[in-house]
């Protein structure tokens, strides 16, 4: 919901990528998603008593993110011992990872949410979420997937003082309390976010467009949203930039750039793979990089041997360096630079072999 609250467009954008069938897939998140699964699926069982269902989850998480549930567990326990003291007791209502829908007055579902975490104990209801992820959660105040959440579970089980709560592996948890009257105003405002949110609302980027599924389908505004975010400073030299940050905000420029250069590569890497004709529509053509080192393809005797060499002539290029031979030949034979470079490669034609060379990507 804080997505949609900062990007009205994105949910009809979302619909249109998933009806055609081109969400991208992103490694990183992929990856992240993955564990961050287990890690949700460990938290389950050992809120719902499973004990031989958490133990194989335990087995497929590294120590690192076993550690991190074993946290997330901890202040989570602690929320629900001081709000519904016997949370643990069968007789309790404990709801993992259900959907539940906000439904209009005529019946309609409006929008849902899928708690990792309700406990209800009548007329209260506590609802907690994990997050073992990249940053941390925003402050009750202004977390929309809270009030989402409060609204949704407030509706289906008619409670009438809701907790919401964001446990983490390391900060404080983030909790936010809805009583009657809060209730209300919370509903409405839920309310207005999902009617704004029309398939002509405005597209607005920023980093929520990190787990949309039309950032890389074509989401015009992300993509500029991502150019906009390298920084081109004008009238001002590398140097100068550097020389106005302090320790701490270079630490940050450094680990930005790690990002922005994968970015800049990953760019150029498909842009190299555009036909000709495209690259020329951009103004960009691909022409042969710096020519690569020599090979020789025959011995250091059989390359004296083609020169003509002793093997004390030959002392000073033993490497078979082509500088070197040239060198040697210029101190030999005289004349100019250019006339020994041009002897010694005709000399030597047929044994030295330059790699082939990428091509670069030039400006026309
Ligand atoms: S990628 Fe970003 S800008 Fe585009 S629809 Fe999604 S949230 Fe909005």
């Amino acid at each position: 919901m804080g997505r949609i609250r900062a990007c009205p467009g994105s949910p009809a954008a979302e619909a249109a990528v998933v009806e055609s069938g081109a969400v991208p897939s992103d490694p990183d998140i992929d990856e992240v998603a993955e564990e961050g699964k287990l890690v949700h699926d460990w938290l389950m069982h050992d809120a719902l008593g499973s004990d031989l269902a958490r133990h194989e989850v335990e087995l497929q998480l590294n120590e690192h993110a076993l550690r991190k549930a074993r946290q997330i567990a901890e202040k989570r326990n602690a929320i629900l011992d001081q709000e519904i003291p016997n949370w643990r007791d069968d007789s309790v209502w404990k709801h993992a990872e259900n959907r539940f829908w906000y439904l209009s007055k005529g019946g309609a579902k409006m929008f849902s949410a899928q708690p990792d975490l309700v406990v209800i104990a009548f007329p209260k209801a506590v609802i907690i979420n994990y997050k073992a992820g990249w940053k941390d959660p925003e402050e009750a105040p202004d977390n929309d997937q809270i009030k989402t959440e409060v609204a949704v579970v407030a509706q289906n089980f008619q409670v009438a003082r809701v907790l919401g709560a964001i446990a983490t592996p390391t900060n404080s948890p983030v909790l936010g309390l809805f009583e009657e009257r809060e209730l209300k105003a919370n509903e409405e405002y839920i309310k207005g976010i999902v009617k704004a949110a029309t398939a002509k609302a405005p597209r607005v980027a920023g980093e929520h467009c990190r787990f949309c599924k039309a950032r890389g389908a074509g989401c015009e505004e992300s993509a500029q949203f991502v150019i906009n975010s390298v920084p081109v400073i004008a009238d001002a030299t590398p140097k100068d930039v550097a020389a106005s940050l302090s320790p701490e905000m270079l630490k940050e420029v450094w680990k930005k750039g790690k990002v922005v250069e994968k970015i800049i590569e990953a760019c150029k890497q498909r842009l190299e793979a555009l036909p000709e004709e495209e690259l020329a529509k951009l103004g960009l053509k691909l022409v042969p990089g710096r020519a690569g080192s020599p090979v020789f393809t025959e011995t250091p005797q059989q390359v004296a041997d083609r020169l003509g060499w002793t093997a004390e002539e030959m002392l000073g290029a033993l490497a078979l360096s082509l500088p070197k031979l040239r060198e040697a030949w210029h101190a030999k034979y005289g004349g100019t630079k250019k006339d020994a470079e041009r002897d010694v490669e005709f000399t030597l034609k047929g044994c030295i072999e330059r790699q082939e060379t990428k091509k670069v990507l030039e400006e026309v």
